[in-house]
C-alpha cells in the first residue's frame, strides 16, 4: 500500500518567535513535492508559524498537550487551544518528555485520546534506550509503548495516527540507526500494530524514523520498506538543511 511520506521537524526548545516565523515562512515557499511537511515549534511560536505558513502545505503542531480542555492547570495547553491557534498535530511521548518530565505509556494514551477528541492528529513517539536494546528488550519496550499508548482506541478512532520510531540512543547524538536496524524496528512496530488493530490499519499507518536524520542519510532511510518519513530534530532548525531532507 502506498503511504504518503511525512517529514516532520521538532524544534524542541529552540528558536525565538522571530526565528520560527522566518523558518516556517522559508519552508512554506520551498515545500514543493508531494510529501507532507509538519513543524513542531515552541508553543509561543505556534500561532505565528501557522500565519507564516498559511496557504502552503506546511502544517504546524504542538510538542505536547494536556488532556483537559481548560481549567486550573497552570503551565499547560490543551489540544483544543492548539487547534484554535491553527495547529493540526500534537507530538506525544517524545523520549525527552518520557525521560525528563515523567511521561508514561498511560499519560501518552490520555494525550492521544484528548488529541483525537479535539480533532487533531497525534504523532506518537516510541523507542528504546541502548540498554534496553542491548539486553534484548526491543520487542517488549515497543510493544508496551504501542499497546499502552493506543489503549482503548479502535482503528477508526486512530485513522490520523502517525507513529515515530526514535531509538533514544540515536536522538541528538549523531549516531544514526543503520538502514537495517531502522527497517527491522519499523517492521517489528508494524507487526505490533497489526496484532493490536488488524491488517488494514497496519498496512496504512505511517511510521516515521527519528534520530540524527540528516540530508546525507535521509534517502537511504526513506528507501526502506517500512519507513514512511522522518521526525527530525537538530537538522530541522535551518531551512536549507531541512529542505535537503524534504527533497532527499
Ligand atoms: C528528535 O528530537 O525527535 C530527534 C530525532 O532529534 P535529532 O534529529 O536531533 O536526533
Amino acid at each position: 500500500m502506498a503511504r504518503t511520506i511525512v517529514i516532520a521537524g521538532n524544534w524542541k526548545l529552540n528558536l525565538s518567535v522571530e526565528e520560527g516565523v522566518a523558518l516556517a515562512g522559508a519552508l512554506a515557499k520551498e515545500a514543493g513535492n508531494d510529501r507532507e511537511i509538519v513543524v513542531f515549534p515552541t508553543a509561543l511560536s505556534v500561532y505565528p508559524a501557522v500565519q507564516a505558513a498559511a496557504g502552503s502545505k506546511v502544517e504546524v503542531g504542538v510538542q505536547n498537550a494536556y488532556w483537559e480542555v481548560s481549567g486550573a492547570y497552570t503551565g499547560e495547553l490543551s489540544p483544543e487551544l492548539a487547534k484554535a491557534a491553527g495547529a493540526k498535530w500534537v507530538l506525544i511521548g517524545h523520549s525527552e518528555r518520557r525521560q525528563y518530565f515523567g511521561e508514561t505509556n498511560e499519560t501518552c494514551n490520555q494525550r492521544v485520546q484528548a488529541t483525537l477528541r479535539a480533532g487533531l492528529k497525534p504523532m506518537l513517539c516510541i523507542g528504546e534506550t541502548l540498554e534496553e536494546r542491548e539486553s534484548g528488550r526491543l520487542d517488549e519496550i515497543l510493544r508496551g509503548q504501542i499497546t499502552g499508548g493506543l489503549a482503548n482506541l479502535s482503528a477508526d478512532d486512530l485513522a490520523d495516527l502517525v507513529i515515530a520510531y526514535e531509538p533514544v540512543w540515536a536522538i541528538g547524538t549523531g549516531v544514526v540507526a543503520t538502514e537495517e536496524q531502522a527497517q527491522d524496528a519499523h517492521a517489528l512496530s508494524r507487526g505490533i500494530v497489526r496484532d493490536l488493530l488488524g491488517d488494514a490499519f497496519a498496512d496504512s499507518v505511517r511510521i516515521l524514523y527519528g534520530g540524527s536524520v540528516k540530508p546525507d542519510n535521509a534517502a537511504g532511510l526513506l528507501g526502506q520498506e517500512d519507513i514512511d518519513g522522518a521526525l527530525v530534530g537538530g537538522a530541522s532548525l535551518k531551512a536549507d538543511v531541512f529542505s535537503g531532507i524534504i527533497n532527499s
